[in-house]
């Protein structure tokens, strides 16, 4: 729904006009995953896919939510928010708001409608997406203001307290920080933000693999713990390692006896990710997309042999994309375990290159994949 028609509803719905109406991006990251929780680098975008909400604060103590996207509606007093006990999208609102107030924030009743141009559960961040639309929204009607820094922690809380994904701050960063026609350069550790505009001879082209993401919460957190048991590990030979960010390649070489065969492979998949970040950094600032695209070749390799967190179905995806005409290249994007691809492509082979990719995949597996045109759009914000 436009902002016009979400204002028409807000009326309908509410009889009057909303007083704040919010933009929240999705994201989707063009390389450097599975490093964020361990102190490293991630290069996401924001994508013109986002999550719309019209709010209005109330004289009661209400918080009203309506999820078009669910065509469901959540009312509670803001006494008894017990966002835990709730239904899932539900979690995420309550989450917000719950936190929130225990952060200390005078957040009055409201009713949030909220809305969403983002595919649900593919990994291009919906959660964070509303997460951080929620906290804006209730911020900018609480009459508060809070660095984008802090909302993107508390979001993250959100996920790690009230849905149980350990996930790191990648996803909130990238909303709260995305430019339109940029990338930009997360540490995850220091949360510096540093942007490097996208080639003008390549487009992105974002593919939803229609396969579920089944293992993804699971995985996930196994993933993270496999990660602090190999750090732990490494910490008997060098004391002063606060993450996997800390571990060289040289490092990794000589003390990899130390680890299990799994844990090897994921190191090796974390280290070579955070070297393969900085080079596509670098290869976004001299405007060399092929060598960018070859960077995002190996990170497919690598989140599939050594990370193993990508998907059978996905793999043939990637590997249809990448020998694709025009494709410069290919990878799985977000927290894995199915969902999306995210292509790099020359600009004049975009349109045929994206309509043979879903053809040819639905040929090889009866899945029907959905592609997107990746424009990076604006962060977070308010509208008039
Ligand atoms: P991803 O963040 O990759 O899209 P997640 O599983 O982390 O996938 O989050 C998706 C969940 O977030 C949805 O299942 C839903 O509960 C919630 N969500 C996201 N956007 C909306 C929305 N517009 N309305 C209601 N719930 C939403
Ligand atoms: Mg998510």
């Amino acid at each position: 729904m436009d902002t016009y028609h979400l204002q028409m509803t807000f009326h309908a719905w509410t009889n009057a006009a909303p007083e704040v109406l919010v933009w929240s991006p999705g994201r989707v990251n063009l390389i450097g995953d599975h490093t964020d929780y361990n102190d490293g680098w991630a290069l996401p975008m924001t994508l013109e896919m986002g999550t719309l909400i019209a709010a209005r604060a109330r004289a009661d103590d209400v918080l009203h939510t309506w999820a078009l996207r669910m065509n469901e509606q959540d009312n509670v007093p803001l006494t008894a928010l017990q966002p835990t006990a709730a239904p899932m999208w539900v979690r995420y609102v309550r989450g917000v708001a719950a936190l929130l107030q225990a952060e200390g924030y005078r957040i009055p009743g409201a009713n949030l409608l909220i809305d969403s141009t983002l595919p649900l559960r593919s990994g291009l961040s919906s959660s964070a997406s509303l997460e951080m639309g929620v906290s804006l929204a209730l911020l900018t009607l609480a009459r508060q203001t809070m660095d984008r820094r802090t909302m993107a922690r508390l979001c993250q809380r959100v996920e790690h307290e009230i849905i149980g994904v350990r996930s790191g701050l990648l996803d909130q960063l990238a909303v709260g920080f995305g430019e339109a026609g940029h990338a930009l350069l997360l540490d995850c550790r220091t949360l510096e933000i540093q942007i490097a505009p996208l080639p003008e001879n390549a487009r992105i082209v974002v593919i939803d693999s229609a396969v579920p993401r089944t293992l993804a919460s699971s995985g996930y957190n196994q993933r993270r713990s496999e990660c602090a048991a190999a750090l732990q590990k490494l910490q008997q030979v060098d004391p002063t390692l606060q993450a996997l960010r800390d571990v060289s390649p040289e490092l990794l070489a000589t003390e990899q006896g130390r680890l299990s065969a799994v844990e090897q492979r994921r190191v090796r998949h974390v280290v070579s990710e955070n070297a393969r970040t900085f080079a596509s950094y670098a290869a976004l600032q001299t405007g060399d997309s092929k060598h960018f695209g070859a960077l995002m070749n190996e990170s497919h390799a690598s989140l599939r042999d050594d990370y193993e967190s990508s998907a059978v179905m996905v793999d043939v995806l990637v590997d249809i994309a990448q020998r694709t005409t025009g494709v410069l290249g290919a990878r799985i994007t977000g927290g894995g375990f199915g969902g999306c691809v995210v292509v790099l492509v020359e600009a004049a082979a975009a349109a045929s290159a994206q309509t043979h990719i879903v053809e040819q995949y639905a040929t090889s597996t009866g899945y029907r994949a959905t592609a997107y045109q990746g424009t990076a759009g604006a962060g977070l914000g308010t509208l008039s």
